[in-house]
């Protein structure tokens, strides 16, 4: 089997209401999904990055994968990281366009095997994958009533998790904000915050200091991704478990914060860690210093079912009698905000239920793309051959 062809379709949708985080605000949604098709007429799907990504799979990988076998997913990865490498370029968009190519890779060995990916990472170690909402973004006029009922609106929808975001307005604004979060969602539901890198170690400490009686189980990207001094900073100064690692690249990227314990949980998301490839290797390390993988998750139904695939096969963190999500067991992060591209682009949606969704089935991702949807949506668009 050889990969014939390649495509790139930038894809794109406005969304009704803009919503905004602690580095910005967004009107629509974007998405980066390749097709790769091979001699034998089995095609694989995959996501990650935007168009300078693009450029990168349709200008420079093409020129030698095309012609190679793309069940020989070590040796395409491979090729394509050492191809960037010397030039220091596996990084960031670098990264996006391995982490595209390989999940598509994947996904055309698991349609040529009749597998799900699960099963070619040697099998789920669970049948479902806890999830928590993410949502509760910044919107206009959201204070309080909006804000109150997104997040009563999980809770009636059976989620056990929910997270905000902090770091857009002040300290005392954002205290005000997530205390009136917990008080309205009760005790018993965990509540995570998310600061999206908008703080330094002095004001996200005087943050979770703040939010110290509120039961916050995670603070996320307090501080720049790559300050490994700033989070152990954070971690000691304020009691709230401190999160983050969803931008990484790779597993170089991710080392420096995991061995210096600069993390309590390690975030690596699917588009942007290499793939399934990748992920598998930093969600390996990870485990062996007993820091817990809660993947990231924000896109389409591609990295959905990645991600999903992925979880149900990490060992818990540590094994216990009955590992529970949020304690031994990953919980993955399930986006509730505005996106026609996660709700349309394939034949169905994944659905949560009681804070779970099912592993995916296959064969490789199991996920249908509609490819006149795709399209609709799609903004830019290259075939290699
Ligand atoms: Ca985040």
């Amino acid at each position: 089997m050889k990969i014939e062809n390649i495509e790139t379709f930038l894809i794109e949708r406005p969304i009704e209401e803009s919503f905004g985080w602690g580095m910005g605000w967004t009107d629509r949604r974007q998405a980066l999904i390749s097709k790769i098709t091979t001699d034998d007429g089995i095609f694989g799907w995959g996501e990650g990055g935007a168009l300078p990504s693009a450029h990168i799979i349709n200008e420079y990988f093409s020129t030698f994968l095309i012609g190679q076998d793309p069940r020989n997913i070590n040796k395409q990865w491979h090729t394509m990281f050492h191809s960037l490498h010397n030039g220091y370029a596996t990084g960031g968009i670098g990264g996006d366009a391995i982490s595209n190519i390989d999940i598509a890779l994947w996904d055309i060995a698991g349609k040529a095997s009749g597998k799900s990916i699960s099963e070619m990472l040697g099998g789920a170690v669970r049948d479902k994958v806890a999830v928590y909402a993410t949502g509760l973004y910044y919107r206009k006029d959201e204070f309080p009533t909006k804000l109150i009922d997104e997040a009563l609106s999980y809770v009636e929808a059976g989620y056990k998790g929910m997270k905000t975001k902090v770091g857009g307005l002040s300290v005392p604004e954002d205290v005000k904000r997530v205390s009136a979060i917990r008080e309205a969602i009760g005790d018993d539901l965990y509540l995570m915050i998310d600061a999206n890198k908008a703080y330094n170690a002095y004001t996200a400490i005087d943050l979770g200091n703040r939010l110290a009686d509120q039961n916050i189980h995670w603070f996320e990207e307090p501080v720049m991704a790559t300050d490994v001094d700033a989070y152990l900073q954070v971690k000691a100064g304020q009691p709230i478990p401190v999160a983050g690692g969803e931008v990484f690249r790779n597993r170089f990227e991710n080392r420096d914060l995991l061995i210096n314990r600069a993390l309590d949980i390690v975030q690596p998301d699917v588009m942007l860690a290499g793939g399934i490839t990748e992920f598998r290797n930093t969600a390996a390390m990870a485990n062996a210093m007993g820091i817990q993988v809660n993947p990231h998750l924000w896109g389409s139904p591609v990295m959905i079912s990645a991600t999903l695939s992925l979880a149900s096969t990490f060992p818990p963190c540590p094994y216990s009698v009955e590992p529970r999500p949020y304690e031994q067991e990953p919980v993955v992060e399930f986006d509730q905000t505005p996106n026609p591209i996660r709700n349309e682009l394939a034949s169905f949606i994944f659905e949560q239920e009681g804070g779970f969704v099912d592993v995916p089935q296959g064969p490789g991702l199991g996920v249908e793309i509609d490819e006149s949807v795709l399209k609709s949506f799609c903004i830019h668009h290259t075939t290699v051959k």
